[in-house]
């Protein structure tokens, strides 16, 4: 169909997508983005408003460099846009240290010139009186971390990309991928588009584009609760957001933004493309996992549900990303997998694809994301 010459095809313009294709366009290359719906849309992985960002990672010498340069390009795309990306409201990670463990993670944060500070119950419960923790729960408080407007961001990197010369084609699924010599094809039921190198950013998609693109990747949906709060306790601008670890798994949320929003990190269940998604309330437990944690340990925000959602999370075995060159194909970039923490990360994926694409080298080490590993 496309007359067009690109320089770049990015197939799937969602988080990592979108923000690559204005990193792209902006150092001058031709760009087609092409998406199955219309982004930022609430059928893949970055809706439901916010998404926290944390700096003091755990494996902090492969993540910690990557969060700072990101946090870095967001404030730049802030600016670039006039318009709030990122609120530093802090977050307080809390653990019961019988069964999570904080261990290496201050140190790795101050070696990379990240504040943490740890702290005990009782200090938490003095600072956020919202909390009800027991004495034995530990804390490691990121004062400079926060959140971002996460489908914000993305309309933001839609609208300087396209300000930048991308082109973009929505609610257009990209049905086949093929490479050779002569460039990258992709195959939608409206045509053929092509170009000499493309970005695969599939999402929870991958699958879909396999063998092509394939890896192992296990997508699985996630509810997400926003419940009303009884006191100013929970606000925004005075209770950070949070992870907690604890005997109910691990969960993490957000200050009262319209309802304390909260998540079960390893509460997802299995769903696969082509397959329905149900929405929230279709299991009992999509509510009561959620609401239990709010009960236990935040009681005065365990009010109505104000509001609900489904999301995707896109699982590797190890839980790290996937950025690397197709195995064949060195002028396609796969980035994806990224495993339920991936969207604070958006911004630098979308300038190390431009990188990689356009100089064929990156200052990162991104020897933990390679695909070789799950050969080994
Ligand atoms: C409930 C929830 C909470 C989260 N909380 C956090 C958090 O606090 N902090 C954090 O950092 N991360 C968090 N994450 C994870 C983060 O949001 C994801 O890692 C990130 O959004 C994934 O980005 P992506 O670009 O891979 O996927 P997406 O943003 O979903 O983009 C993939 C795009 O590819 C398109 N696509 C797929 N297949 C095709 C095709 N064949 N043709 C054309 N287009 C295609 C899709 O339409 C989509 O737009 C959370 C995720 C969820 C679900």
């Amino acid at each position: 169909m496309s007359a067009a010459h690109y320089d770049v095809l990015v197939i799937g313009a969602g988080s990592a997508g979108m923000s690559a294709g204005y990193y792209l366009a902006r150092r001058g290359a031709r760009v087609l983005l092409i998406d199955a719906f219309d982004p930022p849309h609430r059928e893949g992985s970055h809706h439901g408003e916010t998404r926290l960002i944390r700096h003091a990672y755990k494996k902090g010498s492969v993540y910690i460099p990557l969060a700072l340069r990101a946090d870095e390009l967001w404030r730049e795309l802030e600016r670039l846009a006039g318009t709030t990306l990122l609120v530093r409201s802090g977050v307080i990670n809390i653990a019961d240290p019988v069964h999570y463990s904080f261990r290496g993670r201050p140190d790795d944060a101050r070696a990379f010139g990240v504040t943490v500070e740890m702290l005990d119950a009782a200090e938490m419960r003095r600072r956020w009186p919202g909390l009800k923790l027991p004495d034995h729960f530990i804390g490691m408080y990121e004062p400079e971390a926060g959140y971002l407007f996460s489908e914000r961001a993305i309309a933001v990197c839609r609208r300087l990309a396209e300000a930048a010369g991308a082109k973009l084609v929505t609610n257009t699924p990209v049905l086949r991928v093929t490479a050779d010599g002569a460039g990258v094809a992709a195959e939608t039921a409206g045509g053929v588009f092509r170009a000499e190198k493309a970005l695969i950013s599939a999402g929870a998609w991958f699958e879909r584009l396999a063998p092509f693109a394939g890896f192992p990747l296990r997508p699985l949906r996630i509810p997400v609760g926003w419940f009303q709060a009884a006191s100013g306790d929970y606000r925004a601008g005075e209770f950070p957001g949070f992870t907690l670890h604890t005997a109910e798994g691990g969960y993490y949320g957000f200050p009262d933004l319209g309802g304390l929003k909260i998540g079960k990190h390893d509460g997802g269940r299995d769903w696969r493309p082509g397959e329905p998604l149900h929405p929230f309330g279709h299991y009992e437990t999509d509510e009561s996992s959620l609401r239990q944690v709010v009960e236990k340990y935040m009681p005065q925000a365990a009010g109505r549900l104000l509001q609900a959602s489904v999301c995707k999370y896109e699982f590797t075995p190890d839980e790290d990303f996937v950025i690397d060159r197709h195995p064949l194909h060195a002028n396609v970039l796969l980035i994806g997998g990224l495993s339920g923490h991936g969207f604070k990360f958006a911004s630098v994926l979308g300038e190390i694809a431009a990188d990689l694409l356009l100089d064929g080298k990156t200052r990162f080490d991104l020897g933990a994301f390679a695909l070789e590993r799950f050969a080994r």
